[in-house]
């Protein structure tokens, strides 16, 4: 151990701290590679109505291809990309591929992005925006920005502002992973969300069951009153399926539906679904 002590601070590094450094610096230069190469992808996950077991919204999740390493998930890499700054090139990068993928699909079927906090507080972030939007000829409303209550931690204004102007234009705002952090009411009577998406882990998992069952119950009884849709994420059963219908829900997600899937799958799922009507075996 080697041990650096600053006026007020204490210091330790260890080998395994600059394993992970190195490791970071290396994901970073990668992750620029990366993009030139084309390693990226977008692969796209359905969200389904829960009463007509329609496909409403497809959710756009990154996937990295990488030669050596195989595929990596976002959990292993947007960490670093927002850490670096990459996140910014990268978040516009999947941001204009979703919509050009969302602009091939009918019109009831909008696309989902997932944003960083790092990309909102970028300058210009509301533009590339926009710029995404136009460039695909896909109108606002038919996209949907992902955000997280880490948004909210600081700098308001600016998330204010962000939120506003993208909202006035029509694009639609949904609150990530609810039930993981702070679960402020206050972000939701503050901010026009449309969307809250229920954390999977009260869906599958240790923490499942009556308790949690009414926490969702009770969130899409106040979704319901504000005219927001409830999202169950992460359901993989069709029991799971049935419980947060009953407890309100209006949507879903989950590898019971399907996972996420590239872009000409997820056409064929659309495709499929004009031919043959989903009757009620998508949803029981
Ligand atoms: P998220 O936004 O909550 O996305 C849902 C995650 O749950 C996805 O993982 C999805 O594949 C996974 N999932 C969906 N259904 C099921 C299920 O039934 N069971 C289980 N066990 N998992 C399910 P993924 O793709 O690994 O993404 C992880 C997180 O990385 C996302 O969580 C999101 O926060 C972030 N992420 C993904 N793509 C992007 C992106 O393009 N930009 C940004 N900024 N973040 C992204
Ligand atoms: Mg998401
Ligand atoms: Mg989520
Ligand atoms: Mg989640």
């Amino acid at each position: 151990h080697a041990k650096i002590s600053g006026r007020n601070q204490v210091c330790f590094f260890d080998a395994s701290m600059t394993r992970n450094l190195v490791r970071k610096k290396e994901i970073e230069a990668e992750l620029r590679a990366a993009l030139q190469r084309d390693e990226l992808s977008i692969f796209f996950q359905p969200i389904v109505d829960l009463e007509t077991g329609r496909i409403r919204a497809f959710e756009a999740l990154v996937r990295w291809f990488h030669p050596e390493k195989g595929e990596l998930r976002p959990d292993e890499f947007i960490p670093v990309a927002e850490e670096t700054g990459v996140i910014i090139t990268l978040g516009n990068w999947i941001t204009a591929q979703a919509a050009r993928a969302c602009a091939q699909w009918p019109e009831g079927v909008s696309v989902a992005v997932n944003l960083s906090p790092v990309q909102i507080r970028a300058p210009g972030a509301a533009l590339g925006i926009l710029t995404a939007l136009r460039d695909a000829g896909l109108d606002p409303s038919r996209l949907e920005l992902e955000v997280t209550e880490s948004l909210f931690l600081d700098d308001n204004q600016h998330t204010a502002r962000f939120i506003d102007e993208l909202a006035a234009k029509g694009v639609r705002f949904a609150l990530d992973d609810f039930g993981t952090g702070y679960s402020s009411l206050g972000y939701i009577n503050k901010f026009p969300f449309k969307k809250i998406k229920v954390d999977r882990s009260f869906v599958s998992g240790p923490n499942v069951g009556i308790k949690s069952d009414a926490i969702i119950r009770a969130v899409a009884e106040m979704g319901a009153t504000l005219e927001m849709d409830i999202v169950a994420e992460g359901l993989e059963t069709i029991e799971q399926v049935h419980t947060v219908r009953n407890a309100g829900c209006t949507l879903g997600q989950g590898y019971y539906f399907s996972r996420a899937v590239p872009d000409y799958l997820a056409a064929m799922l659309l495709a499929q679904e004009l031919e043959s009507p989903p009757s009620k075996r998508l949803v029981g």
